[in-house]
């Protein structure tokens, strides 16, 4: 799952007064902090603000409570969070790294990590540069500001939309015409006034290679005539299953989770925009886990899981819900060398664990039996 709640990054910073700094020399400065993409809109709420509340109110969050009360109101209007607010300085990083694909590869005794989460936390990459993009513009104006990376309560793809980064895609990932979707996005609020981009169009079309790839069709149809035509319902998306639901997987679900022990990249790897996407050049976004073996995965300990993924997305899973994960993947692989291991794993206390190693033994011996 894209977009969790939380701040990241403490409290407001109080500066002086305002002074002049135009959006040409941000967008500079931007780019000689190593960002991809960079645009200005004003810090007046985007029109999802509606759609999302509409959203919640479907209940596509599924128990993803973060995203509900106090919280949904400070992401309806980022004056909340900083209340001088009159701009928003979007910045885009790509994380694209080379194959695999999620859509192209297949084996069987390996997991699938989505890519986002091949290498370093990208919280850690990209603040360390939004820090360092304020120190530059501090060095030319006195201004309040507050960053924002994911975490915060902000309705960060309909800001970058409006500062004219990309569009919203069908897969409801923010699609940039030339650098495809594989970006992490963060956020500047600032008292300062800047000239604010265009919106970016949207450029979908008839496209619709994302709905139709869906594995579990998550991408349902809104049944509306104005606003986004296709909604994220979270409750069927292998990304929420796998990186935010706690417990255990609805039964009739484990069966369409396939090799994915971490997130899901199908409507992304399919997307006609990612064809010619660019490699990144940051170090950090390096792959060190994409498609582990699944018998080394399910024999790691707690604490070799936080050393493995101690700087690492993966980690939010937590370890029984990323063994859980495992086993489920085991399970859907069908392959009888994992016997011994599912066995070990049906005798652990945790009963998430026991329950899931006890569904694949049974997948993998009467695979009829537990097909939905
Ligand atoms: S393709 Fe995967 S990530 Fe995309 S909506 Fe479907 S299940 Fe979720
Ligand atoms: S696959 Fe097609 S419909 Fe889906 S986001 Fe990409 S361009 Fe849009």
């Amino acid at each position: 799952m894209r977009g969790r709640g939380g701040w990241y990054g403490g409290r407001p910073r109080i500066e002086g007064s305002m002074s002049a700094l135009d959006s040409v020399q941000v967008k500079n400065l931007a780019r000689g902090c190593a960002f991809d993409l960079a645009g200005i809109t004003t810090a007046e709420p985007p029109d999802e603000a509606g759609y999302f509340a509409e959203w919640l109110a479907e209940g596509y969050a599924g128990e993803m409570g973060y995203l509900y009360g106090r919280r949904a109101e400070l992401r309806a209007d980022v004056r909340t969070l900083l209340p001088s607010a009159r701009s928003v300085i979007c910045l885009g990083l790509l994380y694209n790294t080379p194959p695999p694909y999620s859509t192209r590869w297949s084996a069987e005794d390996r997991g699938w990590i989505s890519r986002y989460a091949w290498g370093t936390d990208y919280h850690e990459v990209m603040r360390a540069r939004m820090e360092e993009l304020v120190r530059r513009l501090r060095a030319l104006a006195t201004f309040e500001w507050k960053i924002c990376v994911d975490t915060s309560p902000v309705l960060e793809r309909a800001f970058a939309q409006r500062a004219g980064l990309g569009w919203i895609g069908r897969n409801t990932c923010l699609i940039n015409q030339q650098i495809g979707s594989w970006i992490f996005l963060g956020e500047i609020l600032t008292s300062l006034e800047l000239e604010p981009d265009s919106p970016a169009p949207f450029r979908c079309g008839v496209c619709r290679a994302c709905i139709d790839a869906c594995p579990t069709q998550a991408l349902v149809p809104t049944g509306k005539d104005e606003g986004p035509d296709y909604a994220l319902d979270s409750r069927l998306c292998i990304s929420y299953w796998t990186i935010e639901l706690r417990g255990p997987i609805p039964e009739q679900r484990r069966e369409q989770m396939g090799p994915h022990v971490f997130g899901c990249d199908i409507c992304q790897d399919v997307c006609p925009w990612n064809r010619r996407a660019p490699v990144t050049a940051e170090p950090a976004f390096v792959p060190r886990a994409a498609t582990p073996p699944l018998e080394a995965l399910a024999s790691i300990t707690e604490e070799e899981f936080r050393e493995m993924f101690r700087s690492s997305p993966v980690r939010r899973a937590r370890y029984s819900g990323f063994l859980r994960n495992v086993l489920v993947a085991m399970g859907n692989s069908g392959d009888a060398k994992f016997v011994p291991a599912l066995e070990t794993l049906s005798q652990r206390d945790d009963p998430v664990v026991r329950e899931h190693a006890l569904w694949a033994l049974q997948r993998i011996r009467l695979p009829q039996a537990v097909a939905s």
